[in-house]
């Protein structure tokens, strides 16, 4: 049973360890009206715990899915320039930016996909200059979900409604660490130690390159750009603010070089991209570029995915989840990359993130681009690890250092 308090709890580990919101710093909370009462809740922890101001910005699938329908593709282009502004606005004030999440897995699935790549493209078009502020960590930002009955359904489709509601909750509460009788923000303080101590020696090692294979037949070898940094759990703004931008996370991530990634690799588990669910896809990489790949369902949409853009072809993000963690040993397939991304290893296609490459947050896209960081519009993870994956660390000299075996890191 999900009671009261452990949505409270949940509420309070958003506010004061997810965006850590700092004493009269304006806070800006996305959310669908279907979690009206737990948006107010986050509103009122957020106040409690000294935010200056809380804007809150609602949204409802089913109007997105009308816009879509009923607009022409001019329309959806068209980003007005009070959006620009507001978030320009926000920004400025130094605002911490939290989202909750709980739509339905694909329900916008039978929107036309050149309608959303033409609205997606203009609205990063638009907001090009004001995307640093989350992917260079300029201020505080967190993902959280939390259940909805739309949602449940789709990922317990053979229990009943009120079931698969239960279900779906004590899975999503228990994988970020929030029980009736723990106390979620100390639970949380020790897993990001050990997230820091996997990150920490990653990058002492230094890999020249990371090799990956698994029983599905991936097959790939990753070359990381020079002075790469890995990072897990928390990130710290440049005011020197920790926070976490994904609850729950369990990965370690780093920058792959952009023209470095050889080999062939097989998804372990199916991609919700812009409302479709893409299932059993590969990928064939040749100097870093997707030369070929096929897709059991959904094929058209991953091809969208691969040429939205010149960069959307390759890899920004590599990304070591173990086979053991919560959300793996849950079993549950939530449709959700948030949460499925830590079930277990993956890789981006899209952009890389700055925070990767030592000194890479105060990089011009030039300069990051020369250091072999890929740019792109689109940032979609895929997962690709498995209970059998075996990953060995390259290093320069030639030294062979296992990282992985059977899904679970070595050291
Ligand atoms: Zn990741
Ligand atoms: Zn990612």
């Amino acid at each position: 049973m999900i009671t009261e308090k452990m949505y409270e709890k949940m509420a309070e580990l958003a506010v004061r360890k997810g965006v850590n919101v700092q004493l009269g710093q304006p806070l800006v909370v996305s959310g669908s009206i279907r979690d009206a009462a737990f948006v107010k809740l986050v509103v009122r922890k957020a106040y409690e715990a000294g935010a200056g101001s809380v804007v809150v910005k609602w949204d409802d699938q089913e109007l997105t899915k009308m816009h879509y329908t009923y607009q022409t593709k001019e329309s959806l282009a068209e980003v007005p320039d009070w959006m620009y502004d507001r978030e320009k606005y926000e920004q400025e004030k130094g605002a911490a930016y939290l989202r909750i999440l709980s739509d339905k897995p694909g329900g916008l699935k039978d929107v036309d996909p050149e309608k959303m790549n033409a609205a997606q493209q203009a609205y990063y078009t638009k907001m090009a200059d004001l995307m640093s502020y989350r992917m260079n960590n300029i201020g505080q930002w967190c993902i959280l979900g939390v259940p909805s009955q739309e949602w449940a359904e789709v990922v317990f489709p053979e229990l009943d409604p009120a079931e698969a509601y239960e279900k779906l909750g004590k899975a999503i509460f228990d994988v970020t660490r929030v029980r009736e009788d723990n106390d979620p923000v100390q639970e949380w303080e020790e897993h990001n130690q050990e997230l820091i101590r996997h990150a920490e020696q990653m990058t002492e090692y230094q890999f020249d390159c990371l090799h990956f294979t698994s029983g599905l037949g991936t097959d790939v070898t990753v070359e990381l750009v020079k002075d790469h940094v890995w990072v897990g759990g928390g990130c710290t703004t440049s005011k020197g603010v920790f926070f976490i931008p994904n609850m729950p996370t369990e990965e370690v991530f780093c920058m792959p070089l952009k023209t470095g990634v050889n080999g062939i690799v097989y998804a372990s588990k199916p991609l919700n991209y812009m409302g479709k669910v893409i299932e059993d896809f590969w990928f064939k990489f040749e100097n870093g570029k997707v030369v070929d790949f096929d897709a059991k369902k959904e094929k058209e949409a991953l091809q969208k995915l691969l040429e939205f853009d010149e960069g959307s072809s390759y890899l920004g993000e590599v990304a070591l989840v173990p086979y053991d963690s919560p959300i793996s040993q849950s079993g549950v397939l939530f449709f959700n990359t948030l949460y499925d991304e830590n079930a277990a290893c993956h890789l981006a296609l899209g952009r890389a993130y700055p925070e990767n490459l030592k000194g890479g947050t105060e990089m011009s896209p030039e300069e990051l681009a020369e250091h072999g960081s890929n740019q792109s519009m689109e940032h979609e993870d895929f997962m690709f690890g498995t209970a059998d994956m075996s990953i060995d660390g390259i290093q320069k000299d030639g030294t062979v250092v296992p990282v992985f075996r059977n899904g679970n890191f070595v050291f």
